[in-house]
C-alpha cells in the first residue's frame, strides 16, 4: 500500500477507494447494501480472501492490506459497485455524476461534448476495461479522462448500467442521432470511396446480372404463355378443324380413287 493509500486519515474505506484519482467513475456504495448478504451472493466464490477484502472495505479492520488483498478488496468494491448502481438508489448517485459530466463527454465531433456514462463490455472480471458510452451517438469508446480511469476492469460498471440508465431516466432521452459526417474532397461529396466503391460496382455488377436474369425468365415466361395460348385455342376449334381436314383429305381420296375406278371400267 502507498503511503497516499495508507494515509486516509478520518474517511472510510470507501470514501478514500473513490476519492482517488481516476476513480471518479465509481459512486460510493451504500454500506448498508454491502452489510446486507443477499446483495454479495455470489461474489465469495469469484473473490479470493473474500471475508479479508470486506472486513477492509466496511473498516472492520485496522490491519494494512497486502497489495494483493487490497487489489481483490478492490475487485470486490468494484463488484458490488456493478450491482448497486442499478440498483433506484445507485442510479440515482449516478445521474448526479452524469449530470455534471463526471464521467466525460462523446469523443465524436459530430455529438458536440455530449455526456457518456460508463459502461462494461462484459459482466465478468478481467476480460476487458471500462469504456464510455453515448447515448446520442449510441457508440461506445475508450475512456481518455480523467487519467487512469482507463485502467478500470469494465466488470465495475458491468454492461447492463449504461442502458438501464437511460430507460430510467427518459427525460434524458436523446432527440436526434447527429448528422452523419460527409466527406468531401475541394468541398463535392465523395461517393463511394475506395473499398465502398468497389463493393458498390460489385454489387451494381450483381443486381445488373440479377436484372437481366430477370428479364430473362420473363421473356421466357411469355414464350410459355403464347405456347399455352396456342395449344388452348387448339383444344377448342382447332383440334376438329384437323380431324375435318383429316376427313377432307380422306373424302378427296376416296373421290379420286373413285373417279379412277370408274375410268379403268369405262
Ligand atoms: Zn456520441
Amino acid at each position: 500500500m502507498s503511503d497516499d493509500e495508507s494515509s486516509r486519515g478520518g474517511e472510510t474505506w470507501i470514501e478514500w477507494f473513490c476519492g482517488l484519482k481516476g476513480h471518479e467513475f465509481f459512486c460510493e456504495v451504500d454500506r448498508r447494501y454491502i452489510e446486507d448478504k443477499f446483495n454479495l451472493y455470489g461474489l465469495r466464490a469469484v473473490i479470493p480472501n473474500y471475508l479479508e477484502c470486506l472486513s477492509l472495505i466496511l473498516d472492520k479492520t485496522d490491519d494494512d492490506a497486502e497489495p494483493e488483498t487490497l487489489q481483490n478488496a478492490i475487485d470486490l468494491y468494484g463488484m458490488i459497485h456493478a450491482r448497486y448502481i442499478i440498483t433506484t438508489r445507485g442510479l440515482d448517485m449516478m445521474l448526479r455524476k452524469y449530470q455534471i459530466e463526471a464521467f466525460g463527454t462523446c469523443p465524436n465531433v459530430q455529438c458536440h461534448n455530449h455526456p457518456v456514462v460508463p459502461v462494461g463490455t462484459h459482466d465478468d472480471l478481467r476480460f476487458d476495461q471500462v469504456k464510455i458510452y453515448c447515448p446520442k451517438c449510441q457508440n461506445i469508446f475508450k475512456v481518455t479522462t480523467p487519467e487512469g480511469a482507463e485502467e478500470l476492469d469494465g466488470a465495475y460498471f458491468g454492461s447492463t448500467f449504461a442502458h438501464l440508465f437511460f430507460l430510467s431516466h427518459p427525460h434524458l432521452a436523446i432527440p436526434s442521432r447527429p448528422k452523419p459526417y460527409v466527406p468531401r474532397v475541394f468541398g463535392y461529396r465523395v461517393h463511394g470511396v475506395g473499398p465502398a466503391r468497389e463493393q458498390s460496382a460489385e454489387s451494381a455488377g450483381r443486381d445488373s446480372t440479377e436484372q437481366s436474369q430477370v428479364e430473362r425468365l420473363k421473356a421466357e415466361v411469355a414464350a410459355l404463355k403464347g405456347k399455352l395460348a396456342a395449344i388452348t385455342a387448339g383444344e377448342g376449334g382447332g383440334a376438329e378443324d384437323m380431324v375435318l381436314a383429316g376427313a377432307e383429305d380422306d373424302a378427296d381420296v376416296q373421290a379420286r380413287m373413285k373417279k379412277k375406278r370408274t375410268e379403268a371400267f369405262d
